[in-house]
C-alpha cells in the first residue's frame, strides 16, 4: 500500500497519471510484483477511451488457435511496418506484437470475455478480439484486481506537474481534493493520460484536424501529460497522429443508425460539388478521413435520392458502424431521423439537384455535373473516376433529393511523446529520462505516421501492451522480479515492500 507520510503527501513506488487502459494495465502489473501503486484520475469516472473499444488487436492467441487463425507474428509485424512505411519504431512495434497473445490470456484470467477474433474488413487479417461488454469490461476487470491488490485510485485528482531532480523523476503534483497541491513523491512515474484529442489549441498546433473536427468523445484528452513530459526533456515521436473516423453529423450521436446513413458508400461530394474519394473505402473506415481531411473545411455531403432512402429504410444499411450497428440494420423511421436534421441544418431536401445545390451552398452547376456523370457510371456499372466497388453505384435520379453535411470526426491523438520498447521515455538524445514512462495515447512510435487497421484494435491493444510493458520496466527497475505471465495476484500479505 502507497505511504502516507504527512498530511496532503504520499509515497509510492509508481504513480500512474491517467486510469485508462494503459494506466490500469500498468498499476496491476507493478502491484501483482508487489510494488505500491497510487493512480490519478482527472475525472470522477475510470477507464477513459478504453471503456468504448470493441475490440483489442492480438496474434497467435489461444483464440485464434482454437479457430483455425494462422496469422502469424511475423505477418502483422511486416505488414504493419510497410503500413507505416517503416516509419514507425520497429522495436516497439516488435514488442507490442509479441506481448499481445498474452494480453488476452492474462485479461481472460481476470474475467474478461473474448467474442470471437475477427477481421474489421472484407481480406483484413482476423485479429480483431471482440469484447463481451466493450472495452467496459475489460476496464471492470483490471479495476477489480487492482483493488485487491491495494492499488490506491484517486479520482477527481488531476496530475499538474513532474516533480524532477537532478534531471530523474521524483513524482508527481496532482489538484487534490478543493484544489489543494498534493504531493506524491515516487522514484517511477507512467503518463497514461490518453492524448490530447480533446484540446483544440494542440489540436491545432500538431495535427491537421482543423477547425471542423469533432472528437469522438469528450474524455478529459487535454494532453496534460503529453505537455509535462516535454517539459520535462521528452523528445517527440507521432504527435501529429490521428486515430480519424468516418465523418460525422455535428447533432448526431455517432454510433446511432442514422449517423450510419451519412457514411453510406453512394455518392459523397465535397463544398465544391465535386467527388473527393472512392466512397467504398469506408469498409476501412480511416481511409475517409484522410480524403476528408485534403478538402476544404474538412466537410463533405452525402446526396442521395428518394429510391435510396427507401432502400435504407426497408433493406437496411449495407454498411455499419463496428459491431454497434451492424449490416442489415433498417431504420423504419428514417422520415422522422431525417427531419429532425433538416430542422438542425445540417441535412436538406429538395424537389431538384439545383434547388439542393442552392440550399447546401454548393455551385449548382458543378453539383449538377457531378450527378449526371456519376448516374451514367451507376448506368454503366463502372466508376471511371475512382474504380469504387459497383455494387456501391446508386443513381441519384428519383426526387426528392437529399443531402446530409459531413464533419471530420477523430477519436484520438496516437502519439507525442518518445518512447522505447520498455515504455521508458527518451529524450532527444534518445537517452532514457530515468523513472518517467508513458504508454497508450500519448506515446507516439507504434503507427508510423497515421493510424490504420492492419493491426485492428491497436490502439487499445497498443495502450494495454504499453501499459504492462511499462510496469515490467518499473518492476525490474524497482528490483522485483515480474510475474511470469498472466494474472496470479500477490496478496497483500505477501507483498514486497520495494525501494530503490
Ligand atoms: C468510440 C470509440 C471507440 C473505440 N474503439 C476502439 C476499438 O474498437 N479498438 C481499439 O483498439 N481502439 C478503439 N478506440 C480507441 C481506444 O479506446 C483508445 O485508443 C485506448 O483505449 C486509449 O487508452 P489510454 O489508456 O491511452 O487512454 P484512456 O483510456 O482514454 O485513459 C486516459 C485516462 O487519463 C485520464 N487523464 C487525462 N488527463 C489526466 C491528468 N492530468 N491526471 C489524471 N488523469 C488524467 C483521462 O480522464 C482518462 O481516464 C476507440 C475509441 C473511441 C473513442
Amino acid at each position: 500500500m502507497p505511504k502516507r507520510s504527512r498530511a496532503g503527501t504520499l509515497s509510492a513506488d509508481i504513480v500512474v497519471i491517467g486510469c485508462g487502459g494503459a494506466g490500469l494495465a500498468a498499476a496491476v502489473t507493478v502491484a501483482t510484483g508487489g510494488g505500491r501503486v497510487i493512480v490519478l484520475e482527472k475525472l470522477g469516472t475510470v477507464g477513459g477511451a478504453t471503456n468504448y473499444a470493441e475490440g483489442i488487436f492480438a496474434v497467435e492467441s489461444s483464440l485464434q488457435r482454437s479457430k483455425g487463425i494462422t496469422l502469424t507474428r511475423d505477418e502483422v509485424f511486416k505488414r504493419h511496418m510497410e503500413s507505416g512505411n517503416w516509419r514507425a519504431n520497429p522495436l516497439l512495434v516488435r514488442a507490442i506484437i509479441d506481448k499481445s497473445a498474452d494480453t488476452v490470456d492474462w485479461l481472460k484470467d481476470m474475467g474478461v470475455r473474448f467474442v470471437g477474433a475477427v477481421a474489421y474488413f472484407p481480406g483484413g487479417p482476423e485479429a480483431w478480439h471482440v469484447v463481451d461488454g466493450l472495452g467496459a469490461g475489460i476496464v471492470k476487470a483490471l479495476l477489480k484486481r487492482a483493488k485487491e491488490l491495494g492499488v490506491e485510485i484517486c479520482l477527481k485528482t488531476p496530475a499538474r506537474n513532474l516533480l524532477m531532480r537532478k534531471g530523474r523523476v521524483a513524482g508527481v503534483v496532482a489538484e487534490g481534493q478543493e484544489g489543494r497541491a498534493l504531493e506524491i513523491t515516487a522514484p517511477a512515474v507512467l503518463i497514461a493520460d490518453g492524448g490530447f484529442a480533446n484540446n483544440k489549441a494542440l489540436l491545432a498546433k500538431y495535427t491537421t484536424a482543423g477547425p471542423n473536427v469533432i472528437p469522438f468523445l469528450e474524455t478529459g484528452k487535454t494532453g496534460d501529460g503529453v505537455q509535462m513530459a516535454w517539459k520535462a526533456g521528452a523528445a517527440h515521436e507521432g504527435e501529429d497522429v490521428l486515430m480519424r473516423a468516418q465523418p460525422v453529423i455535428r447533432t448526431v450521436k455517432s454510433l446511432t443508425p442514422i449517423a450510419a446513413v451519412l457514411d453510406l458508400p453512394y455518392l459523397w461530394v465535397n463544398r465544391q460539388g465535386e467527388r473527393f474519394c472512392d466512397e467504398g473505402i469506408v469498409e476501412q473506415w480511416p481511409f475517409p478521413g484522410h480524403a476528408l481531411a485534403n478538402q476544404i473545411d474538412q466537410l463533405m455531403f452525402h446526396v442521395f435520392d428518394e429510391a435510396t432512402k427507401i432502400y435504407v429504410r426497408d433493406h437496411g444499411l449495407d454498411l455499419g458502424l463496428g459491431t454497434m450497428i451492424p449490416p442489415g440494420t433498417k431504420i423504419p423511421d428514417i422520415d422522422a431521423r431525417l427531419q429532425r436534421i433538416i430542422d438542425d441544418g445540417e441535412a436538406w431536401v429538395a424537389d431538384s439537384i439545383e434547388e439542393l445545390a442552392v440550399k447546401m451552398g454548393v455551385d449548382a452547376a458543378t453539383l449538377t455535373t457531378t450527378v449526371d456523370t456519376y448516374n451514367r457510371y451507376c448506368d454503366k456499372k463502372h466508376d471511371d473516376l475512382f474504380a469504387k466497388d459497383p455494387k456501391y453505384l446508386r443513381p441519384v435520379r428519383t426526387p426528392k433529393f437529399y443531402a446530409m453535411r459531413g464533419y471530420p470526426s477523430c477519436m484520438s491523438t496516437l502519439g507525442g511523446i518518445k518512447i522505447n520498447e520498455r515504455a521508458e521515455v527518451v529524450n532527444t538524445h534518445g537517452e532514457v529520462i530515468p523513472g518517467l514512462y508513458a504508454g497508450g495515447n500519448c506515446a507516439g512510435g507504434f503507427y508510423g505516421g497515421h493510424y490504420h487497421l492492419v493491426t485492428t484494435g491497436g490502439a487499445s491493444a497498443f495502450a494495454l501492451n504499453s501499459g504492462r510493458i511499462a510496469g515490467e520496466s518499473v518492476l525490474q527497475r524497482l528490483g522485483i522480479q515480474a510475474a511470469p505471465t498472466h494474472g496470479h495476484s500477490t496478496s497483500e500479505g505477501e507483498a514486497q515492500t520495494a525501494s530503490i
